[in-house]
């Protein structure tokens, strides 16, 4: 399994003020990389276009931008991800279909973990479909690390304050 060369392919968006510094990781164009799959499903969150990003929809604390009118809701799916040597890369952030293509690569809700899929982009654009290709087994000697709750860094980077 190749190493992903995360400079040359993913925008990474860096929590700030956080020591532990979780990536979120973004399959940019022309490139591919291989990465297993740390969670055990997919940690999925209901997101608006602000008109210069992604924001989390964070209705459910009463704040969110869509409470004030019509908002589209895009549907985003994260799993944690190492590398061929167990390295936890960060956050993979997956379209809605190629989070609907991964979650069906386990045929029982909670078995994503450990499994090695190939991600890239379609036509090798940013507009290009999200590709995920199952590719095997996590069979590095080292185990994989524990899965994460993306929220805390989800929250980090859209500037928002931690929950207790
Ligand atoms: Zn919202």
């Amino acid at each position: 399994m190749a190493l992903p060369r995360k400079s040359a392919f993913l925008r990474i968006d860096t929590p700030r003020n956080v020591h532990q510094v979780i990536p979120v990781l973004k399959v940019r164009k022309d490139d591919t990389m291989h990465v297993a799959i740390c969670s055990p499903r997919v940690w999925g969150y209901a997101t608006h276009w602000d008109g210069k990003r992604t924001i989390r929809c964070t209705l459910g604390t009463g704040t969110c931008i869509c409470k004030s009118g019509q908002m589209p809701t895009r549907d985003k799916g994260f799993v944690l991800v190492a590398n061929g040597a167990g390295q936890l890369l960060g956050f993979l952030e997956l379209t809605p279909m190629a989070w609907h293509e991964l979650q069906a690569l386990s045929t029982n809700i909670d078995g994503l973990r450990g499994k090695v899929v190939k991600v890239f982009r379609q036509y090798g654009s940013m507009k290009g479909r999200l590709m995920v290709e199952p590719w095997g087994e996590y069979q590095g000697t080292h185990p994989l690390p524990k899965d994460r709750d993306p929220e805390p860094t989800l929250r980090r980077i859209h500037g928002l304050p931690d929950l207790d």
